[in-house]
């Protein structure tokens, strides 16, 4: 391999808004045959707004506001900007953890809080019921609050698309690459971002490590698997694929979890990418 051809395969994939973390970052990228896809934050902007809450009383506003400030996932961020324009005052949090793939807990007035992924199982009062049936059909991303294990209140939340993610997608396709896709969000979020941007093969509901043993999964089959990736929910998939591939607005752990990291919020660096480290490769070699 001349170094001269990689300096300048790199220096290209800067110009389409990648970033290279590892030596032989453009050697893997060459190979990948199959990639999965995050959904939030990676299919989507994950510039989410909270665009429900039940029941929205003062002491709901405080308890889903004093524990989501804690936390970076951007459900959190979307719940801690509303809270902050009701001018809900604060309160601190004792023993806050944060389980990724599922959310936050914590005590406040020795009361334990926690919110999370609705399941799907819970006890939910009929105004309750009536609510999540309506956001489960416009596919949100919906959230509960417990308070000592019992709902107290739930919470939607609504993201967009990224630019051009669709199209990208289409290229993905046409090149022959498999695509996938793995969320930790609920079946019915799930299918609607997958039929949008046009992706068959999904999963839903997974945790950290079910999506590291997807990758695991189809590259045991033969396959070189691109993952891709923005949350500390995906580190352990990133570090697991062939290529890791991190979106820059992702969380620090993901990037460093990555063998490359997608400096653009648009998906088309990624068929770029793919394309480019292909045509490189085969000129070194
Ligand atoms: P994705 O795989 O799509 O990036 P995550 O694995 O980060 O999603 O989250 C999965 C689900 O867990 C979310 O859809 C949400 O229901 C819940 N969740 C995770 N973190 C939080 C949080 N901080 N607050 C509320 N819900 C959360
Ligand atoms: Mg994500």
């Amino acid at each position: 391999a001349t170094p001269l051809a990689v300096l300048a395969g790199a220096q290209r994939l800067g110009g389409y808004g990648m970033l290279l973390r590892s030596d032989d970052a453009l050697e893997r990228a060459a190979e990948v045959d199959t990639v999965i896809l995050d959904k939030t934050g990676t299919l989507t902007t994950g510039q989410m707004t909270l665009t429900g809450l039940w029941p929205e009383t003062p002491e709901v506003l405080q308890m889903v506001g004093s524990l989501e400030i804690a936390s970076e996932h951007p459900i959190a961020t979307a719940v801690s900007k509303y809270v902050e324009q009701t001018g809900t005052p604060l309160r601190p949090i004792a023993n806050f953890s944060e389980e990724p793939g599922w959310g936050v807990a914590g005590e406040l007035d020795n009361h334990h809080l926690r919110i999370g992924a609705l399941e799907g199982h819970e006890q939910l009062d009929d105004a309750m019921a009536e609510r999540v049936a309506t956001w489960r059909d416009e596919g949100r991303t919906i959230a509960k609050l417990e308070v000592d294990g019992h709902v107290r209140a739930i919470l939607s939340v609504g993201d967009q698309l990224r630019a051009q993610a669709r199209e990208a997608i289409s290229q993905l396709k046409a090149q022959g690459l498999a695509i996938w896709m793995a969320t930790g969000d609920s079946p019915e979020a799930a299918a609607l971002v997958a039929n949008q941007v046009g992706i068959e093969h999904y999963l839903s509901r997974q945790k950290p490590l079910d999506k590291a043993a997807l990758v695991e999964k189809l590259e045991a089959e033969g396959h070189h698997v691109a993952f891709v990736g923005d949350g500390i929910n995906d580190s352990p998939a990133l570090v697991k694929a062939h290529l890791g591939i991190a979106m820059g607005t992702g969380s620090d752990i993901a990037i460093e979890a990555g063998h490359l990291t997608l400096t653009r919020p648009n998906l088309m660096s990624l068929v770029d990418t793919l394309t480019t480290s292909k045509q490189v490769t085969r000129i070194i070699k």
